[in-house]
């Protein structure tokens, strides 16, 4: 059993034809690639019509007589280089050393294929006035350079490395990357081939970097670049059950670059993220919008709370022992009084995204009324343990300033001395934590941070979309 070459690379816009693909074909049809090469063999003889994947080397079409008739072989040229793992000649042997440094040799070859064919896909974009293939580049900010396996200069655009990634995980290199071209200015994209069920680590690295957002250099994708002289990529986007969704042909110019970091066609990531905070909040909004202090003397009482203690009680199942426990030993009603510490935490945020003082728990209005409703609730007894929780959300918003008063500062000097303090693994904490975790879920804080998604009523600089509102009541 013989060797034969598997994959040849023909001259774009043919492009690569397998083995199996070539025999699979008409027998008219294989005859003419089979001239057209020996044609371009006699007029151009350094500019071979198709080459081998693996060493690049020269090949033709060799028809064998069999008992099938006519069927079709690539054959190296004699100038291909001989240690061509597909050298005709070379016997199989099952060494699984050899098999490896076989499979090395395929994945090299891969590689150089996705890197050259995605250069010439730029090169025949106009706005191209510099293009390299796996070429040191000298740095402007950094001290080390670096080799892209594509750096293209794309005028009126940007600048782009693209990496070509294929099985290899590689975790550190990866971060070390974005970092460089972050600093650097250049947007840096990975592309794959394909996306395998069972994805490397190194893949997901990339996925997360690009949020959400993975590009391959498919067959679809070179089709497309050919036809739209530029390069096109299949952009697959995560969707919310885990998988992707349909993919989509983009051009570099559908890139959202505007983060300085990573690229993605749409942050489908961050949108994740923020989903989840406005999700644990959105029962509550409305419950205030319909319950407010103005309305009622009790609004913790009315039934439109009974949705939002429903809506925090599933995503923090730890509130319901809790409230259980508020009752029989205190006797007290744990939902109310959540409602009414949330309502207090609500009062901080509405006041810290809007800049206008707005409480939800009692009927002071107006400047002024913010710190006058915090200075009442934690001189109440039920409400100093909470001062530790109340203070973490006022120093992480724009209403900071508050705690500089020096009447809130003895408030909360008072109720820290009086009451024991609730700390993070408390349920109440938990559920506002659930609540804002734009503020309490150090996690989540930090990876918003990161996108530059943190809103600014959290004490970012993102104009995140606001929660939505509730209109005031009609007679405040
Ligand atoms: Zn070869």
């Amino acid at each position: 059993m013989q060797r034969t070459i598997e994959l040849a690379d023909f001259e774009l816009p043919r492009g690569t034809i397998s083995i199996e693909q070539l025999m699979a074909m008409p027998w008219e049809t294989w005859n003419h690639l089979r001239n057209q090469i020996n044609r371009r063999r006699q007029k151009e003889p350094d500019r071979p019509l198709a080459r081998c994947r693996l060493c690049k080397g020269p090949v033709f079409i060799r028809s064998r007589f069999t008992a099938e008739g006519h069927l079709p072989l690539y054959v190296h040229y004699p100038e291909s280089p001989t240690d061509c793992p597909w050298y005709q000649g070379t016997n199989l042997t099952p060494d699984n050393a050899r098999a490896a440094q076989y499979q090395g040799h395929q994945e090299r070859a891969l590689h150089r294929w996705m890197c050259d064919t995605i250069a010439e896909m730029l090169r025949r974009d106009p706005r191209c006035t510099a293009l390299t293939v796996d070429t040191y580049r000298r740095p402007k900010i950094e001290i080390r350079g670096r080799y892209p396996d594509v750096y293209a200069m794309l005028e009126g655009l940007a600048e782009f490395a693209i990496e070509v990634q294929l099985s290899k995980p590689f975790a550190p290199e990866i971060a070390a990357r974005h970092l460089h071209y972050e600093a650097e200015g250049v947007a840096l994209i990975w592309v794959f081939r394909e996306l395998e069920d069972e994805l490397p680590q190194g893949f997901h690295d990339v996925i997360t970097l690009q949020r959400g957002n993975a590009f391959l250099f498919d067959d679809v994708a070179l089709a497309a670049s050919i036809e739209r002289g530029t390069l096109m990529l299949s952009a697959l986007l995560e969707n919310d059950r885990g998988g992707y969704l349909k993919p989509r042909l983009v051009t570099l110019d559908d890139l959202d670059r505007s983060t300085g970091k990573a690229i993605f066609l749409k942050d489908r990531r961050s949108e994740k993220l923020e989903e989840y905070c406005r999700a644990g909040r959105v029962k509550w909004w409305e419950a205030f919008a319909a319950a407010p202090p103005a309305k009622f003397s009790y609004p913790f009482s009315q039934t439109d709370f009974i949705p939002a203690w429903d809506s925090i009680k599933t995503f923090v199942p730890e509130l319901r022992p809790w409230k259980r426990e508020c009752w029989s030993e205190r006797s007290y009603r744990g939902d109310r009084h959540f409602a009414e510490l949330a309502a207090i935490l609500f009062s901080i945020a509405r006041t810290a995204t809007t800049g206008n003082e707005r409480v939800y728990v009692t009927r002071y209005k107006g400047d002024g009324c913010l710190l006058a409703m915090l200075n009442a609730k934690l001189s109440s007894q039920a409400f100093m343990p909470y001062a530790d929780l109340i203070a973490t959300m006022l120093a992480a918003t724009p209403v900071r300033d508050r705690l500089n008063k020096p009447s809130l500062r003895q408030v909360i000097d008072d109720a820290r001395q009086n009451a024991a303090q609730i700390g993070p693994g408390h349920p109440v904490w938990m559920g506002v934590t659930r609540l804002f975790p734009e503020i309490f879920d150090g996690v989540r804080r930090a990876e918003l941070e990161d996108l530059n998604r943190l809103p600014a009523w959290a004490g970012g600089t993102a104009s995140a979309t606001p929660d939505r509102d509730p209109a005031p009541p009609a007679d405040s």
